[in-house]
């Protein structure tokens, strides 16, 4: 134990308003992106510097969402430089952080080849919350002059310039179909007049199976032409009422008004197979690509808009893990399915916990589920005993869980 506060006792990670702030721009665990790649080559090549992030900081962590000079996407928050930056609201240079207290301690410092110095600026939004940093860093102890740092300021203001735009973009700049953020308000719209008329609703989720391998073999180029061709196809196969939008890199997501769960399913396996039949002349070998489907039906009395995409998210997995290219319904009470804990689903879900036999509850956030476990954020992890039950609160599923990991804002559950 060192002399230097903990870590955990920072408030500003788990500030609701920071919290929300960073939730609006949602962009966490979203795919890299160029633009975000290229400033943080900027800093690179600008500053002569080993590794260079872009990076969030939600409640219990530090993510990536461009990362060079490191295999790493994302650190427990407790182990960051950044927090520090997160906690001054202020920029920080460390020229070398064995010489620092804060730091030297650090298992980043360390390491053999360790950490020595570190530039970071936080990123700033409109209504002055920090969402997360940019920085420089580097295992030779180095200086960092003024202009230096007034570079690294500018291209703080850069990326909350590319962010805030990109919250206005309602158009996704590849396939011209709704982002996400459009999407969801969109859908939003759907689902209230559903449950108002209680008319029937469904939604198909889909994911191009194996898409990393298009990059590989193709070139992005390549994969960008293959997600283009999806949403032509998909668009087609679609009726005009229906809904499309880019969840995320290769995920796509459909609201189908009045569609019941067999009319959903058949609209699935249209675009199935109208995926499965794309061909791209001039490709060697030929592009193939298939992609796997989950179909929801909302149930208008307890389902809202993120429980329902949820249903079908499962079926999804449950799709890609019985072996791909194929179409799922959602059945009741699946729960996660993804084999691989590489393959955890990351969530934002309101969730309880229930123990003490049934006597105690509290509230938690759900941010990762996979088939049998999950990691979820409570504001004290120390009071809750081994053997909980997990209660998601927006799907109503629940798991007996083990608590198998205590992070400084977090706990890791293995469910049964
Ligand atoms: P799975 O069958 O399990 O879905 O495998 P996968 O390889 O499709 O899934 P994974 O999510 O691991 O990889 C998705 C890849 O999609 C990784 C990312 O580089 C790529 N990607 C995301 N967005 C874009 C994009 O806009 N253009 C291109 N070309 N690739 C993208
Ligand atoms: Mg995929
Ligand atoms: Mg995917």
């Amino acid at each position: 134990m060192s002399a230097v506060p903990s870590p955990s006792s920072f408030v500003p990670a788990a500030d609701a308003e920071r919290l929300a702030a960073l939730e609006r721009f949602d962009i966490l665990d979203t795919p890299a992106e160029p633009a975000f790649d290229r400033i943080a080559h900027l800093v690179r090549l600008i500053f002569e510097v080993e590794t260079a992030l872009v990076t969030m900081i939600d409640a219990h962590r530090q993510w990536y969402k461009a990362a060079l000079g490191t295999s790493l996407t994302e650190v427990p928050l407790g182990d960051s430089f950044c927090q520090y930056t997160l906690a001054a609201a202020k920029p920080l240079v460390v020229p070398d952080a064995s010489l620092d207290a804060r730091f030297s301690v650090n298992r980043h410092v360390t390491a053999p080849d360790g950490i020595r110095f570190y530039a970071g600026v936080p990123l700033v939004t409109s209504d002055k919350q920090i969402i997360g940093t940019i920085c420089a860093i580097d295992r030779t102890p180095r200086s960092f002059s003024e202009r230096e740092l007034a570079i690294l300021c500018e291209l703080a203001e850069v990326v909350m310039s590319e962010l805030e735009l990109r919250q206005l973009a309602t158009s996704d700049g590849l396939t011209g179909i709704a982002t996400r953020r459009a999407f969801k308000a969109e859908a939003e719209k759907y689902v209230a007049l559903a449950r108002r008329h209680r008319s029937q609703l469904s939604v198909v989720t889909f994911d191009v199976d194996h898409f990393k391998k298009v990059n590989d073999a193709y070139g992005h180029a390549g994969g960008d032409m293959v997600l283009k061709a999806i949403t032509r196809a998909a668009q087609d196969g679609l009726r005009k009422s229906d809904l499309l939008g880019r969840l995320g890199g290769e995920e796509f997501a459909a609201v189908l008004p009045d569609a019941d769960a067999a009319a959903a399913m058949a609209v699935a396996e249209k675009l199935r197979y109208a995926f499965r039949g794309l061909d791209f002349p001039g490709s060697r070998p030929p592009i193939k690509v298939t992609a796997s489907f989950g179909v929801a039906t909302l149930d208008p009395g307890r389902d809202d808009l993120d429980s329902v995409l949820l249903k079908a998210d499962e079926a999804l997995y449950e799709a890609k893990r019985s072996g791909r290219n194929k179409s799922l319904a959602w059945r009741g009470a699946t729960t996660a399915t993804v084999a691989d804990p590489v393959d955890r689903r990351r969530v934002l879900k309101a969730g309880r916990l229930v123990f003490n036999a049934r006597r105690s509850t509290l509230d938690c956030t759900v941010r990762a589920l996979w088939e049998n476990g999950a990691e979820i954020q409570v504001a004290s992890p120390a009071d809750i005993p081994e053997e909980v039950t997990l209660e998601v609160v927006s799907s109503g599923h629940s798991w007996d869980a083990r608590v198998v990991q205590r992070r400084p804002t977090s706990l890791e559950l293995a469910f049964g």
